[in-house]
């Protein structure tokens, strides 16, 4: 995870994410390196996080088109995601 003063980034979203989430008050933008559940097994508990914060708009998820269509098909509530498709190399893999 990366905290500036502008922005909360985070990079994967570990299913440690509910503990992460707890001194959250905002994030700006996911990148999702690969997805491996080490990677994307927080994505429900994002979820949870983003209503319960009332975030207005879907958060940025920077992701590869493999990883976009693995979370599709593991994932059927994806509405607080909105997916940014990104070239593998981005991601150094
Ligand atoms: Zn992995």
């Amino acid at each position: 995870m990366l905290i500036c003063d502008r922005a909360t980034v985070l990079i994967d979203v570990t299913r440690d994410f509910a503990a992460q989430a707890e001194r959250l008050t905002r994030i700006e933008a996911v990148a999702l390196t690969h997805a491996h559940r080490d990677a994307i097994g927080g994505l429900p508990a994002l979820r949870r996080w983003w209503l319960a914060n009332r975030a207005p708009e879907p958060i940025d998820v920077f992701l590869s088109e493999a990883t976009a269509r693995v979370i599709r098909t593991r994932y059927r509530r994806l509405e607080h995601c909105r997916p940014r498709v990104t070239p593998p190399e981005t991601f150094g893999t």
